[in-house]
């Protein structure tokens, strides 16, 4: 992918999981390392959601973690965009109708960027990452 853009902001992500199977973590993990070097645009995972201005969710958001991802939410500053990575989150997925889920995501807190796989490859994480980055500019510039 092609960054033709430069941006005004370094983003920094805090990664949640909301019950996810581990699949799409190790594509986060993918994603993060040199081969992709993300960090060279400043995009980097931060330890805490009051340093982070994007939540990367993964997994369905089963019960025992509905709270704890509306914690988080609250937790970040504002400007702050949410990025779903993985089918789980958006609709459910393999769990869709389970007894133990609270979700999808949007049905606990507002989704920004959707990056939809079971799991998606890195390249796609990466590219929400530049809609999640589209997305804060354009929250920073009076829209949303
Ligand atoms: S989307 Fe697929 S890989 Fe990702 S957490 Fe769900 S089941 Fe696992």
């Amino acid at each position: 992918m092609k960054l033709t853009r430069s941006f005004n902001r370094s983003l920094w992500a805090f990664h949640f999981n909301s019950g996810s199977c581990n699949g799409c973590e190790i594509e986060i993990v993918a994603a993060i390392t040199p081969r992709y070097d993300p960090e060279r645009f400043g995009i980097k995972l931060v330890g805490t959601p009051r340093h982070a201005d994007v939540l990367v969710i993964t997994g369905p958001v089963v019960k025992k973690m509905k709270d704890r991802l509306l914690r988080v939410y609250a937790q970040m500053p504002e400007p702050k965009v949410v990025m779903c990575v993985g089918t789980c989150g958006i609709s459910g997925g393999v769990f869709y109708d389970s007894y133990n889920l609270e979700g999808p995501v949007d049905e606990v807190i507002p989704v920004d960027v959707y990056v939809p796989g079971c799991p998606p490859r890195p390249e796609a994480i990466i590219h929400g990452v530049v809609k999640a980055l589209e997305k804060l500019e354009r929250i920073q510039g009076g829209g949303r």
